[in-house]
């Protein structure tokens, strides 16, 4: 989303670009708050991207706009070398920069206009987006040996390790790997990824709720916590090592423990159920997956809002819908879909309208 008319590449830095690379936000479909335990994913990408153009410069300096965040506005600059946080957007391109550095590459000062459909903070990884998009048009411009799972890999460190954000690998992976025509089913311990297609008759709807989260505020973070504090009680390395076989010994755990890992370890059954479903074409079993994943993000790992609950429920009422869940990491942000092929359109406008009208908040549809 472009502020106003911002200025183009050539008017901020006198010379045109001389690469530009995109990359999409992503929608998970199923599969939340597992990655960071070793569990499953599913994400897809959707059709809002980000893009960058850039240009290597002969000197240290890094001077960088982006066209969407419009009251930090204007050029920053920073040096290579000088990196320090706490400078807002800056600190993706800075962190950027420096994870690179640390990992033995070297390359130039550059010029850098960034600019992105994907809306911030709305659990569609505006901010992998970021982090991938400008990975791959610095592996452009300076000629950097970076293949593709380590170029996610450090897009997570990114994020870990310079702007605070205690995230999976999941967004990266997506942003960097995920189609939007079929779901990128990864194991986020092997690191091992499959692309499924969905069967020719549901498509997915992506509706933003307009309320925004802040995965660096300490609700995510203290589900991390959690999460650690469970597999250790239990006594496995992560919550990935149980199955629903152990719900028994997860739900003996103390409160709000128990019900935690039962989230995750129920989440990474369903995400393998939801494969085999998609695989089949079984569409009648889609739809309860994605169901009992929002109750389980709502009433276990208590990551949702009302008007995430109230986006879910209008869904639940149109009988073209299969199912619907909070996508992303919660707190706000978007839902996530299943419908009949050829009614998406109609349904999720129909749901925006209900939502804004009874919540107070502007729904945008952005699939399909
Ligand atoms: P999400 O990834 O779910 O959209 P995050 O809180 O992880 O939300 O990331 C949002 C942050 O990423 C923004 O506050 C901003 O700092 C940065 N960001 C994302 N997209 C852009 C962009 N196009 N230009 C500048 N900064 C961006
Ligand atoms: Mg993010």
């Amino acid at each position: 989303m472009e502020t106003g008319t911002a200025p183009s590449f050539e008017a901020l830095f006198g010379h045109p670009p001389s690469v530009v690379a995109h990359a999409p936000g992503r929608v998970n479909l199923i599969g939340e708050h597992t990655d960071y335990n070793g569990g499953f994913v599913l994400p897809m990408a959707i059709p809002q991207r980000t893009h960058v153009e850039l240009r290597p410069r002969k000197d240290r300096t890094v001077r960088a706009f982006s066209a969407t965040v419009g009251s930090q506005g204007g050029v920053q600059e920073f040096v290579l070398g000088q990196q320090a946080p706490g400078r807002g957007w800056l600190d993706y391109v800075q962190g950027v920069t420096l994870v690179l550095q640390r990992e033995g590459f070297s390359f130039d000062g550059f010029d850098v206009r960034i600019s992105s459909e994907v809306p911030v903070g709305s659990g569609l990884s505006s901010s992998a987006a970021l982090d991938v998009c400008l990975l791959r048009a610095l592996r452009e411009a300076f000629s950097l040996q970076l293949e593709d799972v380590r170029l996610a890999l450090l897009g997570q460190k990114v994020e870990n390790d310079f702007v605070g954000a205690p995230v999976g690998v999941m967004d990266p992976m997506a942003c960097h790997l995920a189609d939007g025509g079929s779901a990128l089913f990864l194991d986020t311990r092997s690191m091992s990824f499959e692309r499924v297609s969905l069967p020719a008759g549901v498509e997915p709807i992506v509706i933003n709720s307009g309320v925004a989260h802040n995965h660096a505020a300490g609700d995510y973070r203290t589900r991390r916590a959690e999460c650690e504090r469970a597999a250790a009680l239990l006594g496995v390395p992560q919550l990935r090592d149980l199955t629903e076989a152990d719900l028994p010994r997860v739900a003996a755990l103390p409160d709000p423990l128990g019900r935690r890992a039962r989230h995750v370890v129920s989440e990474d059954a369903r995400v393998l159920a939801t494969v085999t479903a998609l695989r089949t074409g079984d569409l009648a079993a889609l739809g309860p997956l994605l169901y009992a994943s929002h109750v389980s993000q709502r009433d276990d790992y208590e990551v949702s809002v009302p008007q995430i609950d109230l986006l879910v429920e209008l869904a639940r009422g149109e009988p073209d819908v299969l199912g619907a869940r909070l996508t992303g990491g919660g707190f706000g942000g978007s839902i996530v879909a299943l419908a009949r092929t050829g009614t998406g359109a109609a349904v999720a406008q129909r749901i925006a309208r209900a939502y804004s009208a009874r919540s107070g908040h502007s729904a945008t549809v952005l699939v399909p």
